[in-house]
């Protein structure tokens, strides 16, 4: 956190926010594949949830699609960091596409935990977003034995074959916060309920929700970069208001920030989600200057 001053206004900038490691690696695969067999590359739906991103690649050749099928045979494919279902790199294969895997390794964790927990025969309740595309990859390593649990609210809907064998797994851009209590709602469900080997929400989200949450409680007003269809910018929005800011926005960039937000605000909270360029960030803070 660095607290920047100018005359009238305060803004702490939380620390970290901005590219994970997962983010940077996925738009690397996606700028080393226009390098080595230029243009056009395609990705399979958005490489990284953040507008700007997509629009910088597809200005250097990238063209995204939502389906391998809209690919044309022998192309190049880059699979986005948020993971895909077995069924997606079988398609590809028949198609005769060559591949390039950009899914986020703490991803693949999760998927690999899927098919352990489901190989020995347990239910696995998966919390996460529904519609999400990394819950649509993980669901499809185990579709027979994986029931979405989209928050707290829903544990008590949810049905398994056996009680006594139910473990559970996560989205990885999650709020903690509210995954804990979803996880003690289903517990009282199913006392026999198994935690994942380690954490699924990952390292980035975690500490750049523990970040907000410090400068949250000082401040009048939060903006976080991010695009909307992005979780975890979308979870530390949620992070702030609940650690005590009076207001919190998303914004993709610096021209979605409202003057009107300023009035009778001292101290301004900034931070980015885990897909979001620094230059965005550093954007919003000129105009706040
Ligand atoms: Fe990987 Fe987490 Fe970054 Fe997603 S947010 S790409 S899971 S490190």
């Amino acid at each position: 956190m660095g607290p920047m001053t100018e005359p009238t206004r305060k803004v702490l900038l939380a620390k970290p926010r901005g590219y994970c490691a997962g983010v940077e690696r996925a738009v690397q695969a996606v700028e080393r594949a226009l390098e080595i067999y230029g243009s056009p590359v395609y990705v399979r739906k958005q490489i990284v949830h953040n507008t700007h991103v997509v629009r910088n690649l597809e200005k250097r050749g990238a063209i995204f699609v939502e389906e391998t099928e809209e690919v044309p045979e022998g192309s190049v494919v880059v699979f986005s960091a948020h993971g895909v279902a077995p069924q997606v790199r079988d398609d590809a294969r028949n198609q005769g596409l060559r591949t390039i895997d950009a899914t986020c390794p703490l991803v693949t964790k999760v998927h690999m935990e899927a098919r352990r927990f489901a190989a020995q025969g347990y239910d696995i309740l998966l919390i996460g977003h529904e519609g999400h595309e990394e819950v649509i990859g993980t669901t499809g390593e185990a579709p027979a034995n994986i029931h979405l649990v989209d928050g707290p609210g829903e544990s008590s809907s949810v049905e398994v074959r056996d009680p006594s064998k139910v473990a559970w797994l996560s989205q990885t851009t999650l709020s903690v916060d509210e995954t804990k209590e979803t996880v003690a709602a289903l517990r009282e469900q199913f006392p026999q309920l198994i935690d994942p080997p380690s954490d699924d929400i990952c390292y980035a989200t975690q500490n750049r929700q523990t970040a907000v949450k410090q400068i949250g409680r000082d401040c009048d007003l939060v903006i976080v970069v991010g695009s909307t269809n992005s979780s975890n910018s979308v979870r530390l929005v949620e992070v702030a208001r609940d650690a005590g800011a009076q207001a919190a926005y998303l914004v993709d960039d610096a021209s979605a920030v409202e003057p009107g937000w300023l009035d009778g605000v001292a101290t301004i909270g900034l931070t980015s989600g885990a897909s979001v360029p620094e230059d965005l960030v550093a954007g919003v803070l000129d105009r706040l200057a």
